[in-house]
C-alpha cells in the first residue's frame, strides 16, 4: 500500500486537501476534485478509512466514498431527483408515495456521504435539520392522514441526531395511534458505530411501535469488528435488523462479493431487504451495473445461499413510480402449462390448474 497510514488522524476527512494529505487523492486530480467538491459534499470517518487503508486506494470502500473526477461527467438519462420524491412530497420533510407509508427526513446530515446517492442534489450539512415549526408540520400530517401505517426515518441519516432530538421525533410517532411501524434507515452502525450507544439504543426501545432498523451496507470489508459490535447491541436491545446493498461497479457487482457481504449481514443478525439498482443520481454512470448483469447475479446467489441471506433486487423506476422487483423470474406461462427453471438452469414442467 502506497499510501500514508500515518496520516490517517481520529477525524472524518471533508475537503480535498484532507483526502489529498490522507494520500487517497493524487495531487494532480486536485484541481477536477474542486469542482466535485463545489457540487457534492464528502466525508469519510476515521472507521471507514481504516477500511480503505485495509482494501486499497482504489479499493471497494475507497471507490464509494473518496470522491472522483468521474463524478464531473452526467449521463443524458441522469437527474437530480431520479426517483421523484419532489413528486410525492405533500408538505416539507415527507415523501407520500404509498398509500400506507411515508418517509420522513428529519436531516439532511450523514455521518459518511456516498458518491452513489440518490439524494446526492440534496445531502450535506448545508441542507441541514427540518426547523422545529417545519417537524410539528411534518408530524402533524401524518397524524391527520390515518392510512400511515408505517414511519420511514430516513435523510440524510436520522441517526446522526442527537438521542434528545430522535427521542422527540420518536415520542411524537408514539403518540399517533394509527401509526404501527417506525423504520429507520440508516449507515451509521458501519460509517459511526460509535453512536449505537446506550442512550440511542435506550431511545429506539422505548417506542411502543415495532421499531426496524435497515442498514445500508454495500461491501463486507465495511462490516468491521466495531459494526458488527453496534448490530450486535442493537439486535440485543430486541430491535429487527434489515439490511439495503445498491449493487456497483467495481464495488460488488461479483457473485463471491455478494455471497460474503449477505453471509456476514446475516451472521450479524441482519436480514437482507434489498439490493437496489443504482439510481440516475447524477455523476454516478461509472457505478452503473447492467441490469442483465443484476439478475445473473441475483441468480448465482441463489445457487449459493440461503433464502435468508438473498435479497430482492429492486429498481425506484425513475418519476415516482415506486419500486419494483426486477428478477430473475423463474417462471413462464407455455403450452397449456408452465415452464420453470430450477436454480441450477434446468428447465421443468408445472401444471396449470385443472379446467
Ligand atoms: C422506498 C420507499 C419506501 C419504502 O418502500 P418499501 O418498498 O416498503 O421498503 C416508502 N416510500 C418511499 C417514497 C420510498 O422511496
Ligand atoms: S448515507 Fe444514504 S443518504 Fe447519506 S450519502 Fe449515503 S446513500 Fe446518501
Amino acid at each position: 500500500m502506497s499510501f500514508r497510514m500515518d496520516a490517517f488522524a481520529a477525524k472524518t476527512l471533508q475537503t480535498v486537501e484532507d483526502f489529498r494529505d490522507a494520500g487517497l487523492v493524487a495531487p494532480e486530480l486536485v484541481p477536477a476534485l474542486n469542482a466535485v467538491a463545489a457540487r457534492y459534499v464528502a466525508a469519510v470517518p476515521p472507521i471507514l478509512q481504516t477500511a480503505i487503508a485495509e482494501t486499497g486506494r482504489d479499493g471497494p470502500i475507497a471507490r464509494q466514498f473518496v470522491p472522483s473526477p468521474a463524478e464531473l461527467t452526467v449521463a443524458p438519462d441522469e437527474r437530480g431527483d431520479p426517483i421523484g420524491d419532489a413528486a410525492h412530497s405533500p408538505i416539507k420533510g415527507i415523501v407520500h408515495r404509498y398509500p400506507d407509508r411515508v418517509l420522513l427526513m428529519p436531516t439532511h446530515v450523514c455521518a459518511v456521504y456516498c458518491r452513489f446517492c440518490f439524494r446526492r442534489e440534496a445531502v450535506g450539512p448545508d441542507a441541514g435539520i427540518l426547523s422545529a415549526p417545519e417537524l410539528d408540520a411534518a408530524v402533524a400530517y401524518i397524524a391527520r392522514t390515518p392510512a400511515v401505517w408505517e414511519v420511514i426515518l430516513t435523510g440524510g441519516d436520522p441517526l446522526v441526531l442527537s438521542s434528545r432530538r430522535l427521542g422527540d421525533i420518536v415520542r411524537r410517532l408514539d403518540a399517533i395511534p394509527h401509526v404501527r411501524v417506525l423504520r429507520v434507515h440508516t449507515r451509521v452502525p458501519v460509517a459511526a458505530p460509535e453512536r449505537i450507544d446506550s442512550m440511542l439504543i435506550d431511545t429506539l426501545r422505548a417506542s411502543t411501535k415495532a421499531v426496524y432498523v435497515a442498514i445500508h451496507c454495500n461491501h463486507p470489508a465495511e462490516l468491521t469488528g466495531e459494526a458488527v459490535a453496534a448490530c450486535a447491541r442493537l439486535a440485543d436491545a430486541g430491535l429487527s435488523l434489515l439490511s439495503q446493498s445498491v449493487l456497483l461497479k467495481g464495488v460488488n457487482d461479483s457473485v463471491d462479493t455478494l455471497e460474503q457481504l449477505m453471509r456476514t449481514l446475516v451472521s450479524a443478525r441482519v436480514k437482507p431487504y434489498y439490493l437496489h439498482h443504482l439510481d440516475l443520481a447524477p455523476g454516478t454512470s461509472h457505478f452503473r451495473v447492467p441490469v442483465e448483469e443484476g439478475q445473473a447475479l441475483m441468480r448465482a446467489l441463489r445457487t449459493r445461499v440461503s433464502g435468508l441471506a438473498l435479497p430482492t433486487y429492486v429498481l425506484d423506476i425513475p418519476g415516482g413510480f415506486g419500486k419494483v422487483p426486477i428478477g430473475p423470474t423463474y417462471i413462464e406461462p407455455a403450452a397449456h402449462s408452465y415452464a420453470v427453471d430450477d436454480r441450477t438452469g434446468v428447465r421443468h414442467v408445472y401444471p396449470p390448474v385443472p379446467e
